[in-house]
């Protein structure tokens, strides 16, 4: 927290108009899942075997400066060098939250050493029967779990990342909040799902009055043992409590393409540096206020955390909001009536999507 609040704070200091706190490092776009919502793995295989070298990430790493780095994917431990790049990053003094569906964890954990510095940052998107489904994989979920007590056991920092969709029941999520927690890890991450162009199942996502209803239902009313891994002042904006605009700049995303404009989630052109990236999007045209209808519904962690952790390292105000949103409970009465209401879309069946032939492949290419 404390790194984050100083480097905020230099940041302003020093007159920085646009600065990045996490950078997303995509060291590659294959999977060995092939989850319904995820944007990532629709790509052809010809891009699904490409990678980047260790090196590409360490320049990015330094040409941006971040002093966080998200590694998501694609599955990141199924690049061949990802040990080399996960201790090269911690050489640099980063903290990485290295993002994994943990059907490798396990078997891969060995090759880790714990530091204060790395976090596997575990795809779980509910209990048991819904995070099958939402992976598209029965068995995902015992899988994921058996890693997680693995890394917490060999004394690695864990924490658990969910993505909600529509028909998500929120009592159900409250009661995998206990499940993981009492898992032994540290905290929990949490996001509505962006409506990705290529993921195959479109129906499932949220509009903006969903999302705030879904939140207000979830985090209302918590219970004081649930850690969650996030700004406070980003989840009372899921929960409607707070507007925000985003803040594309704050999550800068870069892959086998380069530097992608103008976030992780949209694909409006490349370019070859972040300077470049900072200097040529037209951050204008981006956000809820532009009316870009790419961004009409989203309000997804990596646009909308940054302006949170801004908010909360930028005032006084915003510091006195983030104590007190760490230790509230958030009672509301009409968000326990929420939660007795009937589950928006009855019980849920599990779609087998087809995984693609290569998604195990591992390639030098
Ligand atoms: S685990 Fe699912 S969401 Fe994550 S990269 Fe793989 S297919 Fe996509
Ligand atoms: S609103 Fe969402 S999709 Fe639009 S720029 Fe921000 S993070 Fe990207």
């Amino acid at each position: 927290m404390w790194t984050v609040a100083t480097y905020v704070l230099k940041q302003r200091m020093s007159g920085t108009k646009r600065y990045p706190l996490v950078l997303m490092l995509e060291p590659l776009f294959r999977c060995n899942l092939a989850c319904a919502g995820c944007g990532k793995v629709q790509y052809p295989p010809h891009i699904l075997k490409k990678q980047l070298s260790p090196e590409e990430c360490f320049a990015a790493v330094e040409e941006c400066g971040a002093p966080m780095v998200s590694l998501p994917g694609g599955e990141p431990l199924l690049h061949p060098q990802i040990v080399e790049i996960v201790n090269g990053l911690i050489a640099r003094k980063k903290y990485i939250y290295l993002c994994t569906n943990a059907l490798e964890l396990k078997r891969r954990l060995p090759e880790f050493t714990p530091s204060k510095y790395l976090t596997f940052s575990v795809h779980l998107d509910g209990q048991r029967e819904h995070h099958d489904f939402s992976v598209c994989r029965e068995g995902g979920y015992d899988i994921a779990v058996e890693g997680i007590k693995e890394a917490v056991k060999r004394g690695f920092r864990v924490t658990t990342n969910a993505t909600f969709f529509d028909g998500t029941d929120p009592n159900s999520v409250r009661g995998f909040f206990d499940e993981v927690m009492a898992m032994g890890v540290e905290g929990i991450v949490l996001s509505p799902g962006y409506s990705y162009e290529k993921a195959p199942d479109q129906a499932r996502f949220l509009g903006r009055a969903r999302v705030r209803r879904l939140f207000r239902a979830i985090l209302s009313n918590r219970k004081k043992t649930w850690k969650f891994n996030m700004s406070p002042l980003f989840l009372e904006f899921l929960m409607g409590d707070r507007k925000y605009e985003c803040t594309p700049w704050g999550s800068p995303a870069y892959n086998i393409f380069g530097w992608q404009k103008p976030c992780y989630l949209l694909q409006d052109g490349y370019t070859e540096t972040y300077k470049e990236l900072i200097e040529t999007t037209k951050w204008e045209e981006y956000g809820v206020a532009s009316g870009n209808p790419k961004c009409a519904n989203c309000m997804v962690s990596c646009g909308y955390e940054p302006t949170a952790v801004i908010d909360g390292f930028g005032s006084l105000k915003g510091f006195w909001g983030m104590i007190r949103g760490t230790f509230s409970t958030y009672k509301d009465e009409h968000a326990l009536r929420l939660l007795n209401e009937p589950a928006p879309h009855g019980p849920a069946s599990l779609v087998q999507i087809e995984r693609p032939s290569h998604a195990y492949e591992e390639t030098n290419a």
